[in-house]
């Protein structure tokens, strides 16, 4: 008996928070879980979480703000960067150099992207050639059900919005894949060489158009395009389509524990971030919630974590509060938030146990990411980490802290490092995923909301 309380006392261990939390929490869990799932099935791609991001904030009385702009104590503000990429601020009344409460997370996920001249036809059939985007394990895009998100703008300045394979009425898209009966020489393949970049084509059509000899089934397609969009072959050049697994998020389970859906990486700490920050009303800090494009691919670009637009937001703050923006910077504090691998006893050998995120044991915290003996990454202060265990704790939110894999079995990088070298602490968090990067992932309704109470404290300490 003794014993077992000096282990109390003394040791830590991850416990699941079914255990650990009381009922309340666990109700509260399960419908957050709801708005959560609407969330995802309205924001597939980064320009739909964009927009069904900036309708959040605006029920909130978040208004657009755009550069130049005057910005007072009080306001409550969205940028929208090219409609990938969003800014969305709370001025506290607090003064602006002692800093601002950042989150970061993408909404950018694995997908596959169609090529600028994407049509044609060959076996009687009509396919578009894609460009797979970010990470993805290609032999698990194949027969399976898909959705083509996106838009397509046009030279006299109009841009249609393109989203079918969502409604049980649409139509939807897919990639071939080899019957088994003639798959033995490619099933002797390694994995990531059965399927290649330039199979993934999309299955479009297979009916011609009978007045033309040539290309009839190409033409037909352009026909059905021509009529539903107005447009013609060249318009693609100058369009953005995505395919995405055309599933829509559900329970996983006969607890409803679980959450299958497409994109949790990084949705899921990107809903929490936001939504923590527009009930935050009890912050006496400047509060920001950012949400990257481009994250999958390395964070490049206008809309990605390593754009400059978040220093010339900073130095717009500073400019119209009287403050001074590297002291803003060296007094802030971000949360990266991106989701880690959950520890899966289907495939243990690539994880070190001890050191692993725990499905349902909680929101996570990476100190560091990178690979290789920790290159190419942001590596919290310790005081940080120490900062955050005490608001954490005065809030009751369960949390582990964990890396990604073995040592030297792979290993992943998130936006951290792109805002730590602006002298701005920060640290990873997120939620611990079952198949990541797959076209449909899994998470835990508990680590969802434990990463947005996390976010709650955060924002308001
Ligand atoms: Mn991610
Ligand atoms: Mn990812």
């Amino acid at each position: 008996m003794e014993n077992k309380k000096l282990s109390e006392t003394l040791s830590y261990t991850k416990k699941s928070v079914y255990a650990l939390a009381d009922k309340e929490i666990i109700d509260s869990a399960m419908s957050y879980a709801e708005d959560y799932k609407k969330y995802l099935d309205s924001a597939k791609t980064e320009r739909e979480a964009v927009k069904a991001s900036i309708a959040l904030a605006e029920k909130y009385g978040f208004t657009e703000y755009r550069l130049g702009d005057k910005i007072a104590h009080g306001d409550k503000k969205y940028y929208n960067n090219r409609g990938k990429n969003l800014f969305v601020f709370s001025v506290g009344e607090e003064c602006i150099n002692n800093g601002i409460r950042i989150t970061a997370a993408h909404i950018d996920a694995p997908r596959i992207d169609l090529k600028q001249c994407p049509l044609y036809e060959e076996g009687g059939m009509g396919f578009f050639k894609t460009h797979y985007y970010g990470g993805i394990r290609k032999y698990q895009w194949v027969a399976t059900p898909l959705a083509l998100h996106g838009v397509i703008a046009l030279a006299d300045g109009r841009v249609i919005d393109v989203n079918i394979g969502e409604e049980d009425s649409d139509p939807i898209f897919y990639i071939n894949d080899l019957l088994p009966h003639l798959g033995h020489k490619q099933g002797r393949n390694p994995l990531d060489d059965a399927i290649t970049g330039e199979q993934l084509n999309i299955l479009v059509g297979c009916e011609p158009y009978l007045e033309d000899d040539e290309d009839s089934v190409k033409l037909n397609v352009l026909r059905l395009l021509n009529e539903k969009y107005g447009i013609t072959e060249s318009d693609f050049l100058s369009a953005e389509l995505c395919v995405v697994p055309a599933a829509k998020a559900r329970d996983i389970g006969f607890d409803r524990s679980m959450i299958g859906a497409y994109g949790h990486d990084d949705r899921v700490c990107a809903y929490p971030a936001l939504t923590a920050l527009l009930e935050a009303t009890d912050t006496k800090h400047t509060t920001m919630c950012i949400l990257a494009d481009k994250e999958e691919t390395g964070s490049d670009g206008s809309g990605g974590m390593q754009s400059e637009l978040i220093l010339d937001i900073i130095n717009e703050l500073a400019a119209n509060l009287g403050g001074n923006s590297a002291l803003i910077r060296a007094n802030s504090k971000c949360l990266s938030a991106d989701v880690s691998a959950a520890f899966d006893p289907n495939f243990s050998d690539v994880f070190e146990k001890r050191n692993s995120a725990m499905l349902a044991c909680g929101v996570v915290f990476t100190k560091f990411t990178g690979a290789r003996g920790k290159s190419s990454t942001n590596d919290a202060d310790a005081e940080y980490i120490g900062w955050l265990r005490g608001i954490l704790a005065k809030d009751n939110v369960f949390w582990q802290a964990a890396e990604l894999g073995k040592v030297d079995c792979g290993g992943g990088g998130t936006v951290a490092k792109y805002i730590s070298k602006h002298n701005i602490d920060t640290i990873d968090l997120g939620v611990p995923v079952i198949s990541m990067h797959a076209p449909y992932e899994v998470i835990s309704k508990v680590d969802l909301y434990e990463a947005y109470r996390a976010m709650l404290a955060f924002y308001k300490y």
